[in-house]
């Protein structure tokens, strides 16, 4: 019997959803590149429903109790009096989705003497410190590409909306007004313009396929070169972020969170961007420096900042990004769709009857395996911990 521990974010402040907007999502079967989705035995949840909030449960109560294992579900996860710290003890397995991440920092694996598997519902696990579960070995899993293409078309939207200005139009609209000069004074085509990306795996080539159609110039910088990537799409590399910087009007940041990418975008870094860039990061808070952004937005050296990834989660309601200037911020919600919740849930169900019949899990969805970076972790990660400073989303209460 195992106790699995998974930390997921509150329902809806008016309930548990009991019917939705639409009636069905799409199947998807197969990635871009021909990844098939999730492969589990069974499920027992209808896709297009509410997955990845307490009540939801990831659909996954009825398959542990069926074999006996004990599923604990909570929001709490944050300070020493939370249940997640009170349960963590006696827990083998700990699943958290990036949206709501239960951090599992080096004194918390210490105090975590059973645990021997950390799934992440969704994509990224920098919310583990990874050297910490490397050395206790642990294994990390994660369900690649089951949201890579749900953020790709966020970026697309935050790309738009930042650079037509839209957000501030919606706002005179629902205030009753009909300010087009105030609307469109800070308003521009993205026709024409430079875009590009920071890392070019599964988000960011997908950010880039999207917009190729826009008419705009393609760069992308990443640690390894992609050529087929430059032919199909006419894309520019770049050695490093700098020289990506130097020429772009809007940035996209589509890299994992570890200790190469960790405040890369510092006031230095912005420094180098065009006056009046663009930023996006849909890819982790942490990698921009939280002042810099806030400070460049205020000096005009950044016309925009958009994303949905903040450090830590929650954010504290004095974070400085909820009232900066020009900024497009959303709470994490662009891997969370309901159409990636289906795929995501399914994934982790795959890794757990893999974990429970002890076959192996897919490569792609290895971070740490075997006392060391594996699979896709070892393809995309370097070995370290970014989880300090965590322990401010304490800070946060709702309402
Ligand atoms: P991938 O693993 O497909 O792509 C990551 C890419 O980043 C790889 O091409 C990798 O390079 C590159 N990379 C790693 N380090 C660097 C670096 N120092 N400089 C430049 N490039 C680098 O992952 P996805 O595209 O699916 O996801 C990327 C990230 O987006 C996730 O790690 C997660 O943090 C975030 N994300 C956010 C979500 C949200 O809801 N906002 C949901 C899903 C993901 P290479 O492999 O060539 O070494």
């Amino acid at each position: 019997m195992a106790n699995v521990l998974c930390v997921l974010y509150d329902d809806p402040v008016g309930g548990y959803p009991t019917s939705y907007a639409r009636g069905e999502v799409p199947k998807i079967e197969r990635y871009y590149d021909g990844q098939t989705t999730p492969t589990p035995e069974r499920i027992d949840f209808t896709p297009g429903e509410l997955l990845g909030s307490v009540s939801g449960e990831l659909g996954l109560r009825r398959f542990l109790e069926e074999r006996g294992h004990r599923l604990i579900v909570t929001s709490d996860k944050d300070g020493p009096e939370s249940v997640f710290e009170r349960e963590l003890p006696e827990a083998e397995i700990v699943i958290s989705q990036p949206f709501w991440p239960a951090y599992l920092t080096a004194e918390r694996i210490a105090e975590a003497p059973r645990l021997k598997l950390a799934v992440t519902a969704g994509i990224g696990s920098d919310h583990v410190d990874l050297q910490a579960a490397i050395e206790r070995g642990i294994t990390v899993a994660e369900v690649t590409y089951s949201n890579s293409i749900s953020v790709s078309e966020h970026v697309v939207m935050m790309i738009l909306s930042l650079v037509r200005n839209y957000i501030p139009s919606y706002q005179w609209v629902v205030d009753g007004g009909w300010n087009i000069a105030d609307c469109v004074s800070r308003a521009y085509d993205l026709e024409g313009m430079q875009v590009g990306t920071v890392a070019a795996g599964r988000i960011g080539s997908a950010v880039l396929r999207r917009l190729k159609p826009f008419e705009v110039g393609l760069h992308y910088t990443d640690r390894h070169r992609l050529p087929e990537l430059e032919q199909d799409l006419n894309v520019t590399y770049h050695p490093d972020v700098e020289s990506l910087v130097r020429v772009c009007d809007v940035v996209t940041i589509n890299a994992p969170l570890h200790p190469e990418t960790e405040h890369l975008f510092d006031d230095e870094l912005i420094g180098k961007m065009k006056r009046g860039a663009y930023l996006v990061n849909t890819a982790r808070g942490k990698i921009c420096d939280r002042d810099a952004v806030a400070r460049a937005l205020e000096s005009g050296q950044l016309a925009g900042y958009a994303g949905d990834v903040w450090f830590p989660q929650p954010a504290p309601k004095d974070h400085p990004w909820r009232a900066m200037p020009h900024h497009g911020m959303t709470p994490h919600t662009s891997g969370t769709t309901l159409s990636a919740q289906a795929r995501y849930a399914a994934g982790v169900r795959e890794i757990l009857e893999c974990w429970f019949d002890e076959r192996p899990i897919r490569d792609e969805y290895l971070i740490v395996d075997g006392g060391k970076l594996a699979g896709a972790g070892a393809h995309s990660y370097s070995p370290g911990n970014a989880t300090s400073g965590s322990d401010e989303a304490a800070r946060f209460t709702a309402g």
